[in-house]
Parts: structure tokens; sequence; C-alpha cells
């Protein structure tokens, strides 16, 4: 499987050594002499799979894989920290969905994420009345860490969605590339904004909130509010599974429990039974410290990238696995 990750470097090193011929083609023919008794270095061989470990971060080997890996679908490790074996795509096209973001191949998932998404797609449109959901990332095809946004989504339990219907016909490819979802918080970041906010976004989340499998919801703490206020006097169990995070402002994060067939899943611990609208847990969100952050006077160190060895040792085998046979029935690549 390395052979795709190979590719890309061997495109860098091809473009790289054009360059550079280029440039020796001009000192050539000022000074020949120089030239024949200095050869061209030998070509470096390829890495092995041992330096790829060591050299490239688990992002950039997850981000490479494009197949899963085969077996039986299983959920490994944290959140933040795992990998998906054999991972099941899910349809860029349904009844009540539209997958967004094609390029990124990340709509993939453990089954039971995929089993709540075919579940949640027709219950939030009639909850609604859109005609559907635009789905976001899930995880790549053999989970771990992203080249970009996002810290978790590693086991294949993880999904954002974003807060606008479905349009009544098929995107294109590139409009799902290009599309932006809508912000529904005011620009002061602490209410929200009565252009894009509506009372069907408050049915959107409690159905999500209300799936027995779902753990968390993550949505901007200015929304949150809202729903406290708008949800004050009626039963809240679905309300402490909502919880205020960082940007979510165009899109719920919607986080599953541990699915019963994947032993080494890591749970994250649940939320307590409360509704977490009190200050406690609201008034950090609207603090200086989140909503103007002071720019530290001295660059920080950058956190030490995330490397195979870093993860549970069976993501090392879901990596190497062979690739399952998936008939990608969705032509995006
Ligand atoms: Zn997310």
């Amino acid at each position: 499987m390395f052979d795709r990750i190979v590719t890309p470097f061997v495109i860098a090193c091809v473009a790289s050594a054009g360059i550079l011929a280029a440039t020796d083609g001009i000192a050539i023919a000022q000074t020949p002499a120089a030239a024949a008794s200095s050869p061209l270095p030998p070509p470096k061989p390829p890495m092995t799979e041992q330096e790829k470990e060591k050299t490239l971060t688990a992002k950039q080997l997850f981000g490479a894989v494009q197949l899963p890996s085969i077996g039986k679908a299983v959920s490994i490790g944290h959140y933040h920290r795992g990998c998906l074996a054999a991972g099941v795509e899910f349809p860029v096209n349904g009844p009540t969905w539209q997958v967004m973001r094609l390029s990124r191949n990340r709509n993939w998932g453990h089954p039971s994420l995929i089993n709540f998404l075919e579940k949640f797609a027709p219950a939030a449109a009639k909850a609604t009345g859109w005609n559907g959901i635009l789905v976001g990332d899930l995880a790549q095809p053999r989970g771990g860490p992203s080249p970009s946004d996002h810290a978790s989504h590693q086991t294949g339990l993880d999904v954002d969605i974003w807060f606008m219907p479905m349009p009544d016909r098929v995107l294109t490819k590139e409009e799902r590339d290009t599309i932006s979802a809508i912000n529904l918080v005011s620009d002061d970041w602490k209410g929200l904004n009565p252009e894009t906010w509506t009372p069907q976004h408050v049915a959107f989340i409690k159905t999500a909130a209300q799936q027995p499998e779902v753990q968390r919801v993550l949505v901007n703490a200015a929304i949150k509010k809202e729903l406290c206020r708008v949800e004050k006097n009626r039963p809240h169990a679905w309300l402490a599974k909502v919880r205020p995070w960082y940007k979510h402002h165009d899109h719920i994060h919607v986080r599953l429990k541990c699915p019963s067939n994947s032993p080494n899943c890591q749970a994250q611990e649940p939320v307590r039974g409360d509704d977490g609208c009190g200050a406690k847990d609201l008034d950090f969100w609207f603090s200086d410290k989140v909503l103007h952050p002071q720019t530290p006077s001295k660059p920080s160190k950058p956190p030490k990238p995330m490397m195979l060895a870093d993860l549970p040792s069976v993501c090392k085998t879901v990596l190497e696995a062979p690739a399952k046979n998936t008939s990608l029935a969705n032509d995006r690549r």
C-alpha cells in the first residue's frame, strides 16, 4: 500500500530534478570541464517502510491512503488518537443527504456512523422541513489523523453536518468543494445572526442529540446559549449532550459512543447529567480569553507531530493491511 504514498514523493523528486537539470545546463555550457569531472550523485534509493514510519507523520501516512483495509470494521483508540479498520464508505448522495468536499476522501466511517447518518438524514429533514442535510467530513478510509482541520475524526465515529438545508438538486463536484456553510453566529461571537439563525436549527440539533448512540453534539457557545434559552422549561436530557466548543458556528459535530464490537475503542467520559446551561459551563466561552485571545509575545514551539508510534500499535497493522475490494460506486477522484 505504500506505493500510494511513494507516488507524490517521486513526483516531487522528478519536479525538483527538472529544475536542477535546467540550472546545471547553463553551468555545463560555460564550464564543460568542471561539469564533466563532477557527475551528479546517484539517485537516493526509495525509503523503506521502516524509514517512512520514522520520517513521515501519522497524518501524512493515513492521509495518503485511498482505500480502507480488509477485515471487520472496528474503531480503535481515542477519537483524537486512533484509527479505523475496514472503514465503510458513506454514499455521496442519498434521498435526504449529499456529501460535501468530496476531494478530501473523508466520507468513511464505522458502520454505526453510517447507520446513524442514514437514520438521522430523513429524521432531520422531517423535523426541519428541509430537503435533506449536507454532510461534511467523516473519517479517512483508515481513519487516523488527517492532514487538515481536525484533531479528532480518527476512529470513524465523528461527523460534521452543515447548518444549511440540502438544495433541491444534486450539487456538482465543484460546488461541493467550493460552497461554504452558513455562519449562524453574530460578528462579535456573543449571540446569533438573526439573518441566518432559524427555529429549524433548534429542531436539527435536537434531532441529532436525541439519538441514543450519540455521545456528544458540539456547537458554538452562542448556539448552546440560545438552545438553553428556548428549551429552558422543557425536559433537557438531549440538551446535556450538546456542548460548546471552539468554531462550530457553521456545522454540528456529532460524536458517537464506542460501538460494542470495538473493544479497543476508548470512550470519552459521558456528559454530566445537568443540561450544561449554568454560568459555570457557559461564561468561560464568552470571556476575553476565548473571544479575544492575546497573541503571545514569543511564538510558542509547535507541538510535536503525531507519529505512527504514538497511535495504538494495532493502527500500524491497519495502515499496512491490504486494501478492501470496494466498488467505490462514487466516482470522486
Ligand atoms: Zn468535526
